[in-house]
């Protein structure tokens, strides 16, 4: 995710009123990538308001089996920051090198371990600034796969070639592992991937991790090669399957987490972030802030585009964010817990 694509919209606290965008533009002055969001006017807040309480019968999973009745997976957050430590351990995971190769065989061996369909996505994609174009992939990691109905859980696990939120454009160059940033999404699917197997659950999940996400050596590159291309087959393919959602993680394990509800998905797939950020209330996460967020440019927008009800889960605050020190050491074992908790309530509940 870029902060090339970062929409400035109105924060609005607590989502209790009807506001109005003031300033929306783009940070840069970019024009937004292909299928780029409209901007929107007005700001209908009402449904956040309501989380913690009952969530009304058209929202996305419609009659869902009772909270009680669920229970967390037993997710072991110390284990996940071990697999964020050994991903990091690799090095940078830059598309189309031996880092990303490796990392590409340890998720493999993981999920294939466990008991997954793995299937790799191999497609070429020439970046706009580089002179040839490279080999990519989309890992797509399979859960009964023979369900028709099917939820996607995904991540980009490329790193960026460049900390270019370095103030010393000096330091951009120097070994960027990107822990937050393209590796916790990553480690906690490989946590909740012990889980899976036994998980009570009538749909089949796809844990998606897309590639080409950071493959931006400019400000004038192209963003989300491995997302595009995932939307694109998807939609080209006959029998292809039912996705009902899709949630996409992206920098859910910074210290003191903050999730407000990011503006493209309360624009484009509100019933689902009202579901999921009702859940969190449930659940007393409190990551999960009861407000509307930035408009951010990520890889949900292509499964949007595609016609998949898709949210981003992102914590935009980050401090670390496209520096040196986004390690494992400036994540909490905590933040992905609570995470997890609520996507594993929540692949209970639905239908
Ligand atoms: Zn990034």
């Amino acid at each position: 995710m870029s902060q090339s694509f970062v929409m400035v919209g109105a924060i609005v606290v607590l989502a209790l009123v009807v506001g109005t965008i003031v300033g929306v533009g783009w940070f840069s002055g970019h024009a937004p990538a292909e299928g780029g969001v409209q901007p929107v006017e007005e700001l209908q807040l009402v449904g956040l308001a309501e989380a913690g309480g009952p969530p009304d019968k058209v929202q996305f999973a419609g009659d869902r089996i009772p909270a009680e009745t669920v229970k967390p997976v037993p997710f072991n957050a110390k284990r996940a920051m071990g697999y964020l430590e050994a991903i990091c351990a690799i090095g940078p995971r830059q598309s189309g090198t031996g880092g990303m190769k490796k990392q590409q065989d340890l998720i493999q061996e993981h999920f294939e371990k466990l008991g997954a369909k793995v299937v790799f996505q191999t497609f070429t994609a020439k970046q706009l600034s580089q002179k040839k174009p490279i080999d990519m992939a989309n890992i797509i990691v399979s859960w009964h796969p023979e369900r028709q109905k099917r939820i996607i859980l995904c991540s980009h696990y490329d790193t960026r070639p460049i900390a270019d939120q370095e103030p010393d454009p000096r330091k951009w160059r120097e070994k960027f592992v990107s822990a937050n940033d393209g590796g916790s999404g990553v480690a906690l699917l490989m946590e909740l991937g012990n889980h899976m197997k036994d998980l009570k659950t009538p749909v089949g999940v796809d844990f998606v991790f897309f590639d080409g996400e950071e493959y931006v050596f400019n400000k004038t590159d192209k963003y989300f090669f491995g997302s595009e291309y995932f939307a694109r087959t998807w939609k080209a393919a006959k029998d292809r399957p039912d996705y009902k959602a899709a949630i996409l993680l992206d920098m859910i394990a910074g210290e003191n987490l903050r999730l407000p509800a990011e503006g493209n998905s309360w624009f484009r797939a509100r019933p689902l972030v009202q579901e999921i950020w009702a859940l969190a209330a449930e659940l007393r996460c409190s990551a999960f802030q009861n407000k509307v967020g930035e408009r951010v440019m990520d890889d949900h927008l292509a499964l949007q585009n595609a016609g998949i009800m898709a949210i981003d889960l992102i914590d935009f605050e980050y401090p670390h964010w496209h520096r040196l020190s986004d390690v494992p050491a400036n994540c909490s074992a905590d933040s992905l817990d609570q995470v997890a908790k609520v996507l594993s309530v929540w692949l209970q509940r639905v239908k």
